[in-house]
């Protein structure tokens, strides 16, 4: 009996104890939550007694614990973000420009820490971190003109590589994100398919050469009857053909590297170039039943390499006038314009020839490209004309437009940029 008062006694001092200590613990927390209340009425300079601003404080106490809840998911989200930025196989940097500071670097992810050598990016200026001129010009001059920019830029560090520099703008002001992308497979392939090209080219001159000089004397044999010399001939034009195909893909290698001659930009009078190229192709419209209108504006100057200038205006015609006698039906026209308009010097070429598909329209400028074969087998060509005349543009800085419809015409739009250089200037307002 003793034993059980005992126990009942032990047990309600433990209970004791635990009210007890229910209660402090509900005080204290009470007194701090008064405290607290108490500090931001006074901040917000509001009367805690009275019940209406208490209630704005409870719901005030609500709001911060919601954006508790979110900073703590906004954290989560951000830790993710950084972990796939870290898995991505592109460098991605992201710099701002705040006054004076132009390109400080606020992120940096594995790839371009280990591109630069370098753990420590954030904060640092660009400058300071990369060593690559190219790179640090490009990031300049993309703030300095608020355009997007990109770039092949060659990287010795920690091997030689070639990378695409892309710096393109978010939708926060004055930051910009550069994206590098490894393109050395790409660019070696690239130059393992001229290099093969080239060679090639060069080889076949001369059997060919030799082909055509036994040509010449067969066909100058007398007593050939008519059918044997039929065939010759047949054999004398693709050959010619074929001439003409290699002695292109070396032209396409002149032009690529564009060193020497290919540089050697003068101020010429560009409406000349192409009346002369119209000259010709008045003679072609005729024999065709093409009808040809030229409107050129007289003393349109720009700077650049006369013949390689003539050979892209001729190009650009002769697909003109090539895939619109190929239309069974309805009006054959083309028309050519070169005009000024907005300080640019824009030069067109417009058709109602059989158009391009538009699925096709992206690869046209391709090398060996050509639409579906079996439209234009009737017409010859190797698919080189459109990527010549793309080359020869990149080369002068001139940008190229397209825009065709199947079986109702094409027009190239080409947009020459207006040169700054003094030296050019002085020249072309003389
Ligand atoms: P090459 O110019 O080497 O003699 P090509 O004319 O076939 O041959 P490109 O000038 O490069 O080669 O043109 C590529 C393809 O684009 C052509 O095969 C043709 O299908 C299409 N194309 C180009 N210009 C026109 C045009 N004005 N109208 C319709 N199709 C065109
Ligand atoms: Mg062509």
């Amino acid at each position: 009996m003793a034993k059980a008062y005992v126990v009942v006694i032990v047990v309600l001092s433990v209970l004791n104890v635990i009210t007890l200590y229910l209660y402090f613990k509900k005080r204290n927390l009470e007194k701090s939550y008064k405290k607290f209340k108490d500090e931001i009425a006074k901040i917000l300079k509001i009367n805690i007694n009275n019940p209406l601003d208490d209630f704005l404080l409870h719901q005030l106490n609500h709001y911060i614990k919601n954006l508790e809840e979110k900073y703590k998911l906004e954290k989560y989200k951000r830790r993710n973000i950084f972990s796939i930025l870290d898995a991505l196989s592109e460098g991605v940097i992201l710099v701002s420009s705040k006054g004076p500071d132009i390109a400080r670097i606020d992120f940096a992810n594995n790839v371009a820490k280990y591109l630069f050598n370098s753990e420590d990016f954030v904060g640092r200026s660009l400058t300071a971190v990369v060593d690559n001129h190219d790179l640090v010009d490009l990031v300049i001059q993309s703030f300095k003109k608020g355009v997007d920019l990109e770039k092949e830029i060659l990287f010795y560090y920690p091997e030689k590589r070639y990378f695409n520099c892309k710096v393109k703008s978010i939708n926060v002001e004055n930051y910009r994100v550069i994206i590098l992308t490894d393109i050395t497979k790409e660019i070696n392939l690239e130059n393992l398919r001229k290099e093969f090209l080239t060679i090639m080219s060069h080889e076949m001159r001369t059997p060919l050469s030799v082909i055509n000089g036994y040509l010449e004397i067969l066909l100058n044999e007398k007593g050939l009857d008519a059918k044997t010399r039929s065939f010759l001939k047949k054999i004398e034009e693709e050959t010619a053909r074929l001439t003409r195909m290699f002695n292109d893909l070396l032209d396409i290698q002149r032009l690529e590297k564009a060193v020497g001659e290919e540089k050697k930009f003068e101020v010429i009078n560009f409406s000349n170039t192409v009346k002369k190229a119209c000259d010709f192709f008045k003679i072609v419209a005729k024999k065709t039943g093409i009808e040809f209108i030229g409107e050129i504006e007289d003393d349109i100057y720009i700077v650049g390499n006369e013949d390689r200038l003539l050979q892209a205006v001729y190009n650009i015609l002769d697909n003109a006038f090539k895939y619109t006698a190929l239309k069974e039906k309805g009006e054959k026209k083309v028309w050519l314009r070169l005009y000024k308009e907005n300080n640019e010097v824009i030069f067109e070429v417009e058709d109602t020839g059989i158009g391009i598909p538009s699925k096709e329209l992206k690869k046209i400028f391709n090398i060996f490209y050509r639409v579906d074969k079996s439209r234009t087998r009737q017409v010859p060509g190797f698919g080189l004309g459109l990527y010549i005349v793309k080359t020869i543009l990149d080369n002068h800085g001139a940008r190229i437009f397209l825009d065709s419809e199947e079986n109702n015409g094409t027009l190239f739009r080409v947009i020459f940029p207006v040169h700054s250089d003094s030296k050019y200037e002085k020249e072309m307002t003389n």
